[in-house]
């Protein structure tokens, strides 16, 4: 496990700081829409070609599965935006950029990488939270982690962003973004009888804040909520700085099934920590249907000791 670690930090850290370039010079031709109308810039391009080119050279028999793909790159219409991607991996030839970035076509299997190169795309596009996420998933369990989150402060004189990381049985970790020297992380020890504060998605397509709303009533004046893009919210779970994240399905998207991206980082490090993650019903998430969690709806993650309470009230048990 410490050969994948390394890597998946080299490369995950070497990702976040071209996404905070890119986000710190945005404008509006950076970025175009996807097929299901999400938006995908220069940055996620660039992430994910740097990330799935160093996890391809030190282990080329480890599939990667990664959301994005290099087709929209291929048209002419788009020419523009690979050259903008290019002038960030000036040395690299048009096309090995479209080659590295359709490395992430693998396939799941007994042992692969999931990648999200940018998560919370819409957070990066308004300059607030997002994460560069990368997980290995082994026999369907997430057993590494790593979470990238260069808007996410380390500490109260930080302000170069916060990676954490987690491998199976060996804890939870964070550090500065480009510095050294973790700290183990565990998430908070909070009693469903005290204050309990949540997280939640910015975006209102994403989850459902009315259902959510309605679980933190139960908590009353105890209740508070945050709003954090990505997977940003993990890392916040796991150094206890929240108790509860709640990612309930969209009603006006029945068929939508969260992806193995946006949740095996996070759900590797929040675990280490010490916390629970489960779908809406309290069922284990299976990262062994592809790309999508299919059998699951939901998301809940917590610091475990709210766990019980949280799945009870949502499924009308208390
Ligand atoms: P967040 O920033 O936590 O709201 O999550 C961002 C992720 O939400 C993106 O990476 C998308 O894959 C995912 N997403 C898009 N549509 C939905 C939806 N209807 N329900 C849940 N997640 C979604
Ligand atoms: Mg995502």
């Amino acid at each position: 496990m410490e050969k994948y670690l390394e890597v998946a930090i080299d490369a995950v850290r070497q990702a976040s700081n071209i996404c905070s370039t890119v986000q710190a010079q945005l404008v509006a031709e950076d970025s175009l829409t996807k097929k299901d109308r999400s938006p995908v810039t220069v940055a996620d391009f660039a992430s994910q070609a740097v990330i799935c080119h160093r996890l391809h050279q030190a282990f080329p028999e480890i599939p990667i599965v990664a959301e994005e793909d290099a087709d929209s790159l291929r048209s002419d219409e788009n020419h523009e935006l690979l050259q903008k991607i290019k002038s960030f991996l000036p040395e690299w030839p048009d096309e090995e950029i479209l080659q590295r970035i359709d490395l992430g076509n693998g396939e799941s299997c007994e042992l692969f990488w999931t990648l999200d190169p940018i998560d919370g795309t819409k957070g990066f596009l308004r300059k607030d939270q997002y994460a560069v996420a990368l997980a290995l998933i082994k026999n369907g369990e997430p057993v590494l982690g790593v979470l990238g989150c260069p808007n996410l402060p380390f500490d109260s004189t930080d302000t170069g962003g916060t990676l954490m990381y987690a491998v199976q049985g060996q804890g939870s970790f964070a550090m500065p973004l480009n510095g050294d020297d973790p700290i183990q992380v565990h998430v908070s020890s909070n009693e469903p009888d005290g204050t309990v504060r949540f997280l939640e998605s910015v975006e209102a397509g994403h989850s459902n804040h009315s259902l959510q709303g309605q679980i933190m009533g139960h908590f009353g004046e105890k209740a508070q909520s945050v709003r954090y893009d990505s997977q940003v919210k993990y890392a916040v779970l796991a150094r206890g700085m929240a108790d509860v994240y709640l990612r309930l399905p969209n009603p006006s998207q029945p068929d939508y099934r969260e992806k193995i991206w946006d949740h095996a980082a996070g759900y590797a490090i929040v675990k280490e920590a010490g916390g629970r993650v489960t779908d809406m019903f309290g069922k284990p998430l299976e990262f062994t249907h592809g790309k999508k969690l299919t059998a699951n709806r939901g998301v809940v993650a917590t610091n475990g000791k709210l766990h019980e309470t949280i799945i009870a009230l949502l499924n009308g048990k208390s």
